[in-house]
């Protein structure tokens, strides 16, 4: 891989983050106020690797991110039995300290544990060869973009080989990553 040479005409990250305009927005966590059975839906309905975890819909703050195999390992169906009396309608709980809950709200599902604190984050205008080098560099699978602090978008290794290949004419699999 020659990244100079691949993004001589200097694409953004903006240009290969994922949404894309047309598709269905980021799927997010947020840090408090999910359901166990919201996220399990959330998790069941998609195919993603991970999730961003935010403050909130609204604000969309990046907290961490949750990879969709420690959700469904650790999380979710087995959570319900290590934490006790966790349920459907349990609150998943990403902040340190617990939320005040209802009285008679059940036990919240506890998840710090299994978010990663700082993933790694471009901004939307950083030049894909930097984010390229930090890919290869980190080793990283997956990179979070994001504009004025708020969460835009993902990057994967697969669609910036996508995105090389589209440039460059070449088959995705035939280009070196690594
Ligand atoms: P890969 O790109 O290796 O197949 P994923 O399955 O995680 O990895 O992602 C598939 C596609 O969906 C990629 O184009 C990626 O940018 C996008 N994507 C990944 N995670 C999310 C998410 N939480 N919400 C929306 N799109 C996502």
């Amino acid at each position: 891989l020659e990244p100079k040479e691949e993004f001589e005409h200097s694409s953004l990250a903006v240009d290969v983050m994922r949404p894309r305009r047309s598709d269905p927005a980021l799927a997010v966590l947020t840090q408090e106020g999910m359901t166990v059975g919201e996220v399990e839906a959330l998790v069941e309905s998609t195919h993603y690797s991970g999730f961003p975890v935010v403050v909130s819909q609204q604000s969309q703050r990046l907290v961490g991110f949750v990879l969709r195999r420690d959700l469904l390992l650790f999380a979710l169906y087995n959570g319900r039995k290590r934490q006790e009396g966790v349920v459907s309608s349990s609150q998943v709980v990403f902040t340190e300290h617990t939320p005040s809950q209802a009285p008679d709200a059940p036990p919240p599902l506890r998840l710090r544990g299994i978010m990663d604190l700082s993933p790694f984050t471009v901004t939307d205008h950083t030049p894909m060869d930097i984010t390229v080098d930090i890919f290869r560099k980190l080793g990283l699978r997956q990179c979070l973009v994001t504009h004025n602090g708020r969460l835009l978008g993902i990057i994967t290794k697969k669609d910036i080989l996508k995105h090389m290949a589209q440039i460059t004419n070449r088959d995705p699999d035939s280009i070196l990553f690594n």
